[in-house]
């Protein structure tokens, strides 16, 4: 054996929210880890911080406790629901709770993810399974026989994992590179952020705004609200849109800041904090390969945004989550084959791939902006439908309304929708 090798049950590489909760479930679990990063942290990570019910769900399930510390991290603010404004300007106030009480635990938060993330870093000292090593940027995983050899960059030593979870990420090369997944334009995004200071007109229970502004079709213009005055603004859009239509994201974002009627009279007073950044988002809008012979990919490494509202934090933990536990089992009755893995797959989209339709679905009709104005519309006249928007967010059957030709029938051709037959 090389003198610097070592061994560990698993190795995880990303420290972002999936590669965290693969390891705590994993140390919960009683099996040893290694995770380690590229970055040092605190990191920044390009996102909108809109952390979902699903974050708040996974932490429930991991430990009820994490949401209470969470809470107590002043970069945070509970956010209890959305506003969605459709093309022709209308909007739609939609809580994600009906009656809700801001007293009560909040259903999703905004947190920067430079905040969030090492948050969650720092949440790995409750686990002395975990080792964390930071500044180690894996550059090459060999198959052998004991498991995966891997080695970092600038780096002597040498790591066997029996086995291998990669959380690294949009960029993932370990998903390039063993799981064969490719950037397919029409399942990927290209998104923008910014923070400010000083938007006005943000709502009081910090409702995070959609904007399906005409010129930003089939994507959305986003302001998310942040502690002390402060908003994550963004935007995003499918990828093959922006080549077919030869967008500049950036110019698109300027203008809507400095010449949109609306949007500029509420920035007239904002600053902005750093730049503009871009980063990818590989949308889960089809079902892929995400596990190999000792190796599974996990969050944006799996490609699992949610292709409607570009959110991937939630399905990062829950894959994360599963990915813990099927090595666990792995290890347990020790086989490691592409087929015991294959596992796996049939988790991740047994719990997910219900959802990830119907935003499909949903990003189909935003290319309809007609027929959002109208759901809009209807929607502001009948209370029932609203009600069954707010409780799409928690509930998935409700949810799934939304794929039936009738709710679109009576959505057209009645003045009283009945939505929820
Ligand atoms: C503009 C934009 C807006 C978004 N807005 C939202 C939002 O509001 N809400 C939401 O839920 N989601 C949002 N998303 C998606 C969300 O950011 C991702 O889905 C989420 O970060 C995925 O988590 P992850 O753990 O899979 O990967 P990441 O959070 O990307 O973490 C990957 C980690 O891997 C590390 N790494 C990479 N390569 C290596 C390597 N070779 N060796 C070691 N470490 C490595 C990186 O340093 C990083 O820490 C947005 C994305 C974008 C781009």
């Amino acid at each position: 054996m090389d003198k610097a090798e070592k061994e560990y049950p698993v190795l995880i590489s990303g420290a972002g929210p999936g590669g965290v909760l693969a390891a705590i479930t994993l140390a919960k679990a009683g099996v040893q880890v290694l995770l380690v990063d590229k970055a040092k942290f605190p990191r920044d990570k390009i996102c909108g911080d809109a952390l979902s019910g699903k974050v708040v769900e996974v932490f429930k399930k991991t430990d009820p406790e994490i949401l209470q510390r969470l809470k107590l991290q002043p970069s945070q603010v509970g956010s209890w629901g959305v506003d969605f404004y459709a093309p022709n300007r209308n909007k739609l106030h939609v809580p994600f709770r009906l009656d809700y009480s801001v007293q009560s635990d909040a259903p999703g938060y905004i947190s920067p993810r430079l905040d969030f993330d090492n948050f969650l870093i720092g949440e790995l000292k409750r686990y002395p399974l975990v080792e964390f090593l930071e500044d180690h940027e894996v550059t090459s995983t060999t198959l052998t026989s004991k498991g995966y050899q891997i080695k970092f960059k600038g780096r002597e030593e040498v790591v066997v994992a029996k086995i291998l979870i990669a959380a690294d990420g949009a960029h993932s090369t370990i998903a390039r590179k063993i799981g064969a997944i490719k950037v397919e334009k029409q399942h990927y995004c290209g998104g923008l952020r910014a923070y400010y200071q000083g938007v006005s007109g943000l709502d009081k229970d910090n409702f995070i705004e959609l904007h399906f502004l005409k010129n930003v079709l089939p994507g959305y213009f986003w302001i998310f609200p942040l502690p002390n005055g402060m908003a994550n603004v963004g935007i995003g859009m499918r990828s093959d849109k922006i080549s077919q239509k030869k967008i500049d994201l950036k110019l698109v974002l300027k203008q809507i800041i400095e010449e949109d009627p609306v949007i500029r009279e509420r920035f007239k007073s904002a600053t902005i904090i750093g730049e503009v950044k871009g980063y990818g988002l590989p949308l889960g809008s089809k079902k892929r390969k995400i596990s190999g012979e000792r190796m599974m990919l996990v969050g944006d490494a799996a490609s699992l945004i949610d292709p409607f509202t570009g959110e991937g934090i939630g399905n990062a933990m829950v894959s994360g989550m599963l990915a813990g536990k099927q090595a666990v089992h792995a290890l347990q009755v020790q086989e490691y084959s592409a087929k015991a893995f294959q596992a796996y797959d049939e988790e991740v989209y047994g719990r997910l791939w219900s959802e990830l339709r119907l935003s499909k679905v949903m990003q189909e009709m935003v290319n309809y902006p007609w027929l959002f104005d109208l759901v809009v519309n209807k929607a502001n006249r009948n209370e029932e439908l609203r009600t069954t928007i707010s409780c799409m967010f928690e509930d998935l059957d409700m949810r799934s309304k939304l794929r039936s030709p009738r709710f679109y029938f009576n959505l057209l051709f009645s003045d009283d929708p009945k939505v929820t037959s």
